[in-house]
């Protein structure tokens, strides 16, 4: 799956605020809203897109499930795709303290501002965001992953020009190259993208017949990609270059790839620290012993149990955690000590243990204790 990043989408950094996602969608709003751009498929296609973007990121709930599990995450929330009539109705908030006039200035005023798009200009292609889930232990220790995904590049027949036979891209005749029309209702002008050209400011007479003169043709694609030791849940790795292919001699965009880790069955992770929890014996716990402990690369390691280890305790590995990345530096592992009350005792256990218990003398009247002034286990 290879949708265009919602963060890309209305152009901002993954770690916007929540005003500069705002302004980044307002700004795409108006410039491809409907009603601005009537009858131009493309035009709606990106206020969708935008819409949708914009729906995810403006929502604190949103967002966060989206930076964590990707377009996968907010299937069946109603968010990703669908929403688009829902924000479309409210938008009264968005415009809220914006200048109007400026708006309206440009539906009415005709193609003053507005999309213009230079027709030769270079356009960078879009870049694209890919969700690829790793086990617990590849994220620690590093791996290499395929990923296959879909991207357009230059088509091949027309070398990306569109034209058929060399037929080269010549200034539109019907837009005189601005890509925008005039169009007068009788009491308005409109601005309107030109449906010969669809605002590209130009046409090919003889277009290529495999890319349908677009210059551009989908392909699957797969890259072997390196995840490095250490990388967390929701990190990030440019591929440059891998999105869609750039126009008009424009670059293409990368490929964003985000990772997501799933869990493991007994280990936990706090940044480079590993935790993970093991049973001991009540005389383990009491005499203090010396314990074997498996790691998460499956080696034994010792375990020292001091004598009078308490329930609960954490002890301490050096440098069994995660990987620094790029360094040889190491988290360490935390072990939290679950001492275990025997239940089924042979008769010589107990006769054992009352012994134990008569030279102790436990006094039968505790003092209680308050619950908060208990440490946390
Ligand atoms: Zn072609
Ligand atoms: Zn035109």
């Amino acid at each position: 799956m290879a949708k265009r990043d919602y963060y890309e989408v209305l152009g901002v950094q993954k770690n916007a605020t929540k005003d500069e996602i705002k302004k980044g969608y307002r700004k795409l709003a108006v410039q491809y809203h409907p009603d601005k751009n009537p009858g131009d498929k493309e035009a709606e296609e990106k206020f969708k897109e935008a819409t949708e973007a914009y729906e995810i990121l403006s929502d604190e709930q949103k967002r966060q499930i989206y930076d964590q599990y990707g377009f996968a995450g907010l299937e069946g929330m109603g968010g990703g795709g669908g929403g688009y009539s829902h924000a479309y109705a409210d938008f009264s908030d968005l415009f809220e303290g914006f200048d109007l006039g400026g708006i309206f200035g440009n539906i009415f005023g005709g193609g003053s501002g507005g999309r213009r798009r230079s027709p030769d200009a270079p356009n960078q292609g879009a870049s694209l965001r890919y969700d690829l889930e790793i086990s617990f232990k590849e994220a620690v220790y590093g791996t290499e992953k395929q990923v296959q995904f879909q991207h357009t590049e230059p088509c091949e027949t027309c070398h990306g020009t569109g034209g058929a036979n060399g037929a080269q891209r010549k200034t539109c005749g019907t837009c005189g190259g601005s890509g925008q029309v005039r169009r007068n209702t009788g009491f308005f002008a409109f601005a309107q993208t030109c449906p010969t050209c669809g605002g590209d400011g130009s046409v090919i007479d003889n277009p290529c017949k495999v890319c349908g003169g677009s210059g551009l043709q989908p392909k699957r694609k797969k890259i072997n990609i390196q995840i490095p030791a250490g990388a967390d849940n929701g990190k990030r790795i440019t591929i440059p270059r891998q999105g869609d292919a750039g126009r008009n001699g424009g670059p293409a965009g990368d490929l964003i790839i985000v990772v997501h880790v799933t869990r493991h069955q007994y280990f936990e992770r706090s940044g480079n620290d590993l935790y993970c929890a093991v049973p001991i014996s009540a005389t383990q716990a009491i005499l203090g012993a010396d314990i074997n402990v498996t790691s998460l690369d499956d080696k034994k390691i010792k375990l020292k149990i001091p004598a009078g280890t308490p329930h609960g305790k954490l002890l301490r590995l050096r440098n069994e955690g995660v990987p620094y990345s790029g360094t040889n530096k190491k988290g360490d592992l935390y072990i939290k000590v679950l001492v275990e009350v025997p239940t089924k005792l042979s008769s010589k256990q107990k006769d054992l243990l009352k012994e134990f218990m008569e030279i102790e003398k436990p006094t039968e009247s505790p003092m209680p204790k308050a619950l908060s002034e208990l440490q946390h286990q």
